[in-house]
């Protein structure tokens, strides 16, 4: 019982988290926060990455993140659209150059 609760509230939690994103990256689109002053170099890394994942047209860092909830960022990516990732200059990649799991979360 105990860990399924735990498992609902990771989960809340990472909806949350996805949700705070989204409406960040829908602010910085209308132009209201700032962008990461390199986020097309950023961008294009992740281009090139081989945890992108193309879907409807829009690359993801792995797998959408409604499409795989319950993940490891440094296995799977964290789920979110690469371009709105590169864009904010909060948001950091989930590997470090060894493709190992970045020092920041
Ligand atoms: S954020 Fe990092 S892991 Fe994710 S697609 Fe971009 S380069 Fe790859």
């Amino acid at each position: 019982m105990m860990s399924t609760w735990g498992c609902c509230q990771s989960a809340f939690a990472a909806f949350s988290k996805a949700a705070a994103k989204a409406a960040s990256a829908r602010l910085r689109n209308m132009g209201v926060v700032r962008l990461a002053h390199n986020w097309s170099a950023r961008a294009e890394i992740c281009e090139r990455c081989p945890l992108r994942v193309l879907h409807a047209n829009v690359s993801y860092c792995g797998r959408p993140f409604l499409r795989l909830i319950d993940r490891d960022p440094t296995i799977d990516g964290c789920g979110c659209p690469t371009r709105d990732k590169a864009k904010s200059p909060d948001e950091h990649c989930p590997l470090d150059t060894h493709h190992e799991a970045g020092a920041r979360r």
